[in-house]
Parts: C-alpha cells; sequence; structure tokens
C-alpha cells in the first residue's frame, strides 16, 4: 500500500482510501495527542506532497489532498501544509544539493519534517523580533535562539528556518534561510501538547544552542529576494485547511437537517449559503494556484485576501455547525465541537486573521 508514486503523480483513489479507512477511524486519538505518523507517510507515498513541486500547476493538487484531509482532521491537514511547505522551499531554491538528496526523500513522505517560519513571517512585518541569530563561521553559521513551536516534527525531521545574520564588513543585518536537521549537535526538541486541539501535530518547541548550519543547507542567503518568491505557495496552500474545515461544517449542518431541519431553517445561515462562498473561494484559489510565483503585490494581495476569506469561513462555519448540530454535537466525543476548536487554528496561524489584516494594510498596491 505505501509503496510511493513517481514526484509528481497524486493518486486521488489512495487518499480518498486513506482518509475514510484510516484516518476517519482514528480522529478522537489525534484529538487527544496522537500523531498520526503512518497517515502522513502513506499520503506521501500517494503523491499528495510531491505535485507542487514539479513545476508550477500542481500547487492546486496538494491543496485538494489536504483539504481531503481537513475534511476529517485539522491536524493531518496542517501537518500536511508543514510537509508541503518544507519541499516548496527546497525547490524553489537553487541548492541543488537539497533537491537531489533530502528533496525527493520529503516529497515522497519518507522523511517528515515542517516549517519554523512563524516567526520570521511575523519580523518582517513589524510584529515580533527575530528570535533566531547566527554569525559566520567556516564552512556555514552557528545560530543560536529559541523557535517556541515547529509541528511535524521529531527526531529525524528536517524543517525550514531563517535567521539573521550579520553582512560582512558591515553593521547591517540580513535574513538568511535554511533548512535545519533535528539531530544536529545544538538542536533539541521539546513535544508541546497543551493546545486545545492540534494536539496530534507532534508541535516542538525547537533549542538552537550555537547549532552549526553547513552552506550546503542554505536556501537563500540573503533571503529578502527568496521570502518573496515562496510567500504566495505559502499562504496560498494553507487555504487547503480552511476548505477542508467549511465542507465538512457544511456536511455536519446537512446530517441534522432531518431531525432538526424544522428548527434550524430559522438559524442565519444554512449549509447553502457556505456551499456558495465555498464554490467562490476555490475558483479564485484554483485561479491563483496557477501562478504561485508571480511576484506583484497585487497577486498577493489577492492570495492574502483568499487566505482570509478561507480563515474567517472557516470559524464561522464551524460556529453554525455547532448551532445546527445543537447538544449532540456539545457532547465530549461530538463532531462540532472539536471542529470549532480546530477551526480556530486556520485563524490563528501565521499568518493569523490580524496579521493578514495588517499585511493587507501595509501592502503597497
Ligand atoms: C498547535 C500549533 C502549531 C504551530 N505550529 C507552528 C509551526 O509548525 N511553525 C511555526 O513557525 N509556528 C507554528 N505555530 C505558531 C503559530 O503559527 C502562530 O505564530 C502562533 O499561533 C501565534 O500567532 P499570533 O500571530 O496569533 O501571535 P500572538 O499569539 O498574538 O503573539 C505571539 C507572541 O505571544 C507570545 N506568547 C505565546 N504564548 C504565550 C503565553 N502562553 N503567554 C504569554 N505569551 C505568549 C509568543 O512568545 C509570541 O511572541 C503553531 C502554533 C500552534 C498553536
Amino acid at each position: 500500500m505505501n509503496i510511493a508514486l513517481p514526484i509528481g503523480h497524486v493518486d486521488t483513489n489512495r487518499i480518498e482510501t486513506i482518509t475514510t479507512q484510516t484516518l476517519a477511524p482514528m480522529v478522537r486519538d489525534i484529538d487527544a495527542g496522537q500523531y498520526p505518523e503512518g497517515v502522513m507517510r502513506a499520503y506521501g507515498a500517494a503523491g499528495a506532497y510531491g505535485s507542487h513541486i514539479t513545476g508550477e500547476t500542481g500547487v492546486m493538487d496538494a491543496i485538494i489532498a489536504m483539504s481531503r484531509a481537513g475534511e476529517v482532521c485539522t491536524s493531518t491537514a496542517f501537518c500536511m501544509w508543514c510537509q508541503d511547505a518544507l519541499a516548496w522551499y527546497i525547490y524553489s531554491s537553487d541548492n541543488d544539493f537539497l533537491k537531489s538528496t533530502i528533496g525527493p526523500r520529503v516529497a515522497s513522505g519518507e522523511i517528515l519534517g515542517g516549517t519554523g517560519l512563524s516567526n520570521p513571517m511575523k519580523a518582517v512585518n513589524g510584529i515580533e523580533p527575530m528570535r533566531l541569530k547566527a554569525e559566520r563561521v567556516d564552512g556555514g553559521y552557528r545560530v543560536k535562539g529559541v523557535l517556541p513551536w515547529v509541528s511535524n516534527l521529531s527526531e529525524g525531521g528536517y524543517f525550514g528556518i531563517i535567521f539573521d545574520a550579520p553582512v560582512p564588513r558591515s553593521d547591517a543585518v540580513k535574513k538568511v534561510m535554511a533548512v535545519a536537521f533535528a539531530d544536529w549537535d545544538g538542536v533539541k526538541l521539546k513535544l508541546d501538547h497543551d493546545f486545545v486541539a492540534m494536539g496530534g501535530t507532534a508541535t516542538c518547541q525547537v533549542m538552537f544552542k550555537d547549532a552549526f548550519i553547513p552552506d550546503d543547507y542554505i536556501l537563500a542567503d540573503p533571503a529578502e529576494d527568496f521570502i518573496k518568491r515562496i510567500r504566495g505557495g505559502f499562504v496560498l496552500m494553507q487555504c487547503g485547511m480552511a476548505s477542508g474545515m467549511v465542507q465538512s461544517c457544511i456536511d455536519l449542518m446537512e446530517q441534522v437537517r432531518g431531525p432538526l431541519g424544522h428548527v434550524n431553517c430559522y438559524l442565519e445561515k444554512q449549509p447553502e449559503d457556505f456551499a456558495a462562498d465555498l464554490t467562490d473561494l476555490m475558483a479564485e484559489i484554483t485561479d491563483l494556484a496557477r501562478t504561485p510565483y508571480e511576484p506583484s503585490n497585487a497577486y498577493f494581495r489577492r492570495v492574502l485576501t483568499a487566505r482570509l476569506k478561507g480563515g474567517e469561513m472557516a470559524v464561522e462555519s464551524a460556529h453554525y455547525a455547532m448551532l445546527h448540530c445543537g447538544a449532540r454535537g456539545y457532547v465530549s466525543q461530538g463532531a462540532a465541537q472539536r471542529r470549532l476548536r480546530e477551526a480556530y487554528f486556520v485563524a490563528i496561524v501565521t499568518p493569523a486573521t490580524k496579521q493578514l489584516r495588517k499585511m493587507l494594510a501595509d501592502l503597497p498596491a
């Protein structure tokens, strides 16, 4: 079952089987903190993390696979995004070493990993200071600092980072982007489960104590232009978490139409309202996914707007799923309350709703 497909091919039948037969029965365990490693590897073998790296056209396939998982479990969908983001960084760079060594193994799910970019994403938008700083040494950089949360990460994993480093012979500071390995000397992981949902995301605090990052693992130095290159795909792919959430909330509302429709019809929002909005959102995402490297601010503004809309729809649809389901959604095993807790993650993960609004306010036309 886990035989990997050639990179660039997604087997949608296999994605469907993994989702319904393996993932769906274990969502409560994931909610309680179990990391779905077997599912993540199986999705990788089915091509879920390889479509977006072979050119510009596969981004939508990655989003659709993530969305299908997200209909059942946002923790898993987020872990897929982490994996997609790591592959996206490697294959968007000029680093042939990474593209030929760990790249194919990330794309197939053989290596699992993620991205520690929420701090630098906030830093470049003037929200918080950079947490990782480095000095230049022979053959690489020595990095220190702490990233509070990096998901889809355990021993043997890789993850994208950005750190501040001095510009040689100057007082200026530049950003450098690299792939880090969890098992390097000076890198330490500490698992963090202390969330209201998303417990199964293998989210770690990562400490760098003078960890050496070899030049072979540098994605961009300086990284400012590279960040612009990857930003569209990074943000756009998160829409898969949102669309999966909205679709599942529509389904929950439909499921109780029979027994509760006579009174649910008085609620302000009905499943068909969310279905219409989701159709519009998917059309916009599909269009944007055709040109993820488009550098213009106008394009990035559309991406940010779609992502903002997705986060807001995720929360609103989960809120209405809870109202439609009533007490059957409010019990400890109820799907609606789990979806509601998960939905807020879509709106608070970087770029969070407030950051998206700031970025849209700051971005030149
Ligand atoms: C389950 C989960 C998984 C995540 N996975 C990743 C990942 O893979 N990669 C990644 O880069 N980021 C990850 N994050 C971080 C996430 O993307 C956001 O950056 C984070 O949720 C905060 O975003 P915000 O913009 O709302 O900032 P805010 O919450 O508004 O502010 C963040 C600031 O508050 C501080 N802070 C946080 N918690 C507390 C607290 N309990 N008390 C006091 N101060 C606090 C932080 O140090 C930070 O400076 C994850 C977060 C969660 C909850």
